[in-house]
């Protein structure tokens, strides 16, 4: 699996006096799940307390590993922090979507409960963002990839920041869609936010601005508007090959795009 590879090449960070610094490779450890949220027909958050945390950038993600009948080692995926590292980072939230037919995301989405444990190892990945990277932000989801965007809209507010981000965020529906409750509060409490919806299976709906899938023409109206500086694309490899090609032809520099394929 691609997440295994990814996780090789971590172990350094940061330069110190010229010599980098180790730190020791994330080990598997058994969180507690102390809470669990359904958020939509499919997908539900799950929160879990980490015995041993390490800090994380938003927009990383952990391995969440679990028994599968027939199998004889645990099956691994990989799932973005939809929580912000700040002010605490040893409780850690998932958004996990269901995949029918999936190994593992049916039994974390609709089989777990409160008191359950689960083993973690993470965290993992270059698909951040700090305040140090600046901004006008330009995020673009589908489906659960809106989860680390999560994790960056609630540490901006965390820590009372103020650069603009712009959330372009694909669902099949109104029913559909992911912390919709919160995305609406926080855009009206947040001068900096502008949550864009596109519905994909419901015309006409008043609370979508578009009501197609994500395009070149979407993209290239919301790069506008936002003035976006970074763009970050996280869900299906299509959608975020897509928009990785129309913002570097629309002159956006290709340093600036980062993605995160759910693959
Ligand atoms: C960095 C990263 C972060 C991620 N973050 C999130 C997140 O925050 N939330 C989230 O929900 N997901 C996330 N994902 C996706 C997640 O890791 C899993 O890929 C996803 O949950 C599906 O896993 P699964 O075991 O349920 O499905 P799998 O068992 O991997 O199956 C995936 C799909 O393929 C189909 N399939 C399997 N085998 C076959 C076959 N032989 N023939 C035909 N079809 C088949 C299954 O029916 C299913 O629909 C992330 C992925 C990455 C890489």
């Amino acid at each position: 699996m691609e997440t295994e590879a990814r996780n090789q090449s971590r172990g350094v960070v940061g330069e110190s006096e010229g010599s980098l610094r180790k730190v020791p490779p994330p080990k598997w450890q058994v969180a507690d799940v102390i809470d669990v949220i359904s958020e939509t027909p499919e997908t539900t958050t799950l929160r879990l307390a980490i015995p041993e945390p390490s800090e994380f950038t938003s927009g990383q993600y952990y391995n969440i590993r679990i028994p599968v009948d027939g199998r004889p080692r645990p099956i691994q995926r990989a799932y973005s922090i939809a929580s912000s590292p700040f002010p605490k980072f040893d409780v850690v939230e998932f958004g996990i979507k269901e995949m029918e037919g999936g190994l593992v995301s049916p039994v974390l989405a609709k089989g777990t409960k409160v008191g359950d444990k689960l083993e973690v190892r993470g965290p993992y990945g270059a698909f951040t963002w700090t305040e140090e990277k600046g901004g006008p932000l330009l995020l673009i989801s589908a489906g659960s990839g809106v989860v680390p965007f999560m994790s960056m809209i609630r540490y901006a507010r965390a820590k009372n920041l103020s650069v603009p981000m712009h959330l372009l965020f694909s669902s099949k529906s109104s029913e559909y869609v992911i912390y919709s409750k919160e995305l609406d509060e926080l855009q009206s409490e947040l001068e900096w936010l502008t949550v864009t919806h596109t519905f994909t299976r419901e015309p006409d709906h008043a609370a979508a601005r578009y009501h197609r899938r994500i395009d070149r023409e979407m993209v290239a109206e919301l790069l506008k508007e936002s003035s976006a500086e970074l763009a970050y694309i996280c869900g299906p490899p299509e959608m975020v090959e897509l928009c990785e090609v129309e913002l570097v032809n629309l002159g956006m520099k290709p340093e600036n795009v980062y993605s995160e394929k759910y693959d």
